[in-house]
């Protein structure tokens, strides 16, 4: 059975009366200067640091009707700058020693060959076609970091 529409009632969030009991609201006019969004704080190179949000950011419907909480998706959270730290940015020295790490946690030391996902290296000590003496399926590894054969130079 459909329901019954209600007629001549636009749809409405609730009605909150502002009150200081949640966080501290304001708008967008009038915000402070040590408080941004979680954007205003990516781009200039911070993160939260740990902290949580300290103020509403009201959404522009909302200036028009300065007695009520904001409570719509379009509000954003405020941040203390004092409390933000710089997000950390890997460097490209960290990315290499990130994926050095990743290759010899998948690499097998007696194959040489690389695989997609990491080898029980501590426990068996090779990929699993070494210890079991099988071919590993082609998908499963780089091809070109498969064993090398070198060939005479014809
Ligand atoms: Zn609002
Ligand atoms: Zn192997």
């Amino acid at each position: 059975m459909p329901r019954p529409r209600k007629k001549g009632r636009r749809r409405e969030l609730k009605k909150v009366p502002r009150s200081t009991a949640t966080l501290e609201e304001f708008d967008r006019r009038s915000c402070p200067e040590g408080l941004v969004t979680r954007r205003q704080l990516r781009e200039r190179g911070l993160c939260p640091g740990g902290h949580g949000p300290v103020a509403v950011l009201r959404c522009k419907y909302c200036a028009y009707r300065p007695d009520q909480s904001c409570n719509h998706p379009t509000r954003a959270w405020l941040y203390d700058v004092k409390n933000a730290r710089p997000k950390r940015v890997p460097t490209l020295a960290q990315e290499w020693a990130l994926d050095r790490a990743m290759a010899a946690r998948s690499t097998c030391p007696q194959c040489l060959r690389r695989y997609y996902f990491c080898l029980p290296l501590r426990t068996q000590g090779c990929c699993d076609p070494c210890a079991r003496g099988y071919e590993p399926s082609p998908d499963t590894y780089f091809a070109s970091t498969a064993p090398v054969i070198h060939r005479l130079a014809a």
